[in-house]
């Protein structure tokens, strides 16, 4: 009874993403799920649509640089899932599996991705859990567990239509982001109201039960915008390896805990990562002071892959233009 209101509900309802339009083509699903991974699907559709034109097929996308594929990926956030992207569509290009566990051997393919890709492309019976599908299952089961996803898998298994693996998989995503939306849920237009959990305690916004919130620490550093006498400025790559890596950067001392002695008057930007916030210290200078890099003038600086951060620290340079 879940799998057929829901699906019945998904045929009349679902949205027409640019990744559905070609179901059938594992590239899109994996691209699309690579990039909505911390990602909200609005977010997503224009670097979708931009990918496809750029590379239409994986094999295109194969033999792209990676830098021409971190610069397109600016301003999506978390590189590193670029990077993969990258490294991985090497691979796929090769031969494309389609099987969870073959998937999950893969860089940046998770349990979730695999498992969305399994299901949405070759209609494997694998149960996908994102956040979506968590708030779902846990209102409609009540599920009293601050970490249902186990549990939330474990239910799906019995749930999982045997025909429909794939629709059954965005159906659940679909109803999650359309409907049992995280505040102002719209249950009175959803199918699964009838025998919802959450819904017959009168406490839909309480499930799923929230985790318990760790403070994150602050890192400190600071940055340096050297320019040239023509106006150029020094930026420097990244090191592969690590957080951002393989993007560009102003020079910067190292991002430390302890905070150094401050600059006076000089700006502070800040900025949080997934697991820590950023404050960091810009100063101005003519002189290299011993870094080494490259000479951009701020009209080229939209070629370079930057990340945020960087966008923030350079953002008066970036205005200008
Ligand atoms: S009835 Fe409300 S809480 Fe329950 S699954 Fe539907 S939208 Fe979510």
């Amino acid at each position: 009874m879940f799998s057929e209101k829901l699906l019945a509900w998904y045929d009349k309802e679902r949205r027409d993403l640019p990744w559905r339009q070609n179901k059938k083509n594992p590239y899109y699903t994996w691209l699309s799920e690579i990039m909505l991974q911390q990602t909200t699907v609005a977010t997503v559709i224009p670097y979708f649509q931009a990918f496809i034109k750029e590379w239409p097929t994986l094999l295109d996308l194969a033999e792209a640089s990676l830098d021409q594929v971190l610069t397109k990926w600016q301003g999506l956030g978390y590189y590193s899932r670029a990077r993969n992207l990258h490294r991985c569509a090497k691979i796929l290009a090769k031969e494309f599996p389609s099987t969870e566990e073959q998937l999950l051997a893969l860089p940046g393919i998770g349990p979730y991705t695999a498992a969305a890709i399994a299901s949405i492309a070759f209609n494997q019976k694998a149960a996908a859990v994102d956040g979506n599908v968590v708030r779902v299952m846990s209102r409609y089961f009540a599920i009293g567990s601050r970490d249902p996803k186990g549990e939330v898998r474990e239910k799906l298994k019995y749930l999982l239509s045997e025909k429909r693996c794939g629709d059954f998989t965005e159906a659940l995503m679909e109803l999650g982001a359309l409907v049992c939306r995280p505040k102002n849920s719209l249950c009175l237009k959803c199918p699964l109201q009838k025998d919802c959990g959450a819904y017959s305690l009168g406490k839909v916004e309480d499930f799923p039960l929230k985790k318990l919130k760790r403070k994150l620490p602050t890192r400190y550093a600071t940055a340096f915008i050297i320019r040239r006498e023509d106006g150029a400025i020094l930026l420097r790559k990244r090191p592969l390896q690590g957080l951002l890596g393989g993007m560009m950067e102003v020079p910067t001392t190292p991002w430390k805990e302890q905070k150094g002695k401050s600059i006076k008057k000089s700006p502070i930007i800040r900025h949080t990562f997934t697991h820590f916030h950023l404050e960091v210290e810009v100063f101005h200078s003519t002189r290299t002071m011993g870094f080494e890099g490259i000479w951009v003038h701020p009209q080229d600086l939209k070629n370079y892959a930057l990340p945020t951060v960087m966008k923030k620290i350079l953002k008066r340079d970036l205005e200008a233009l």
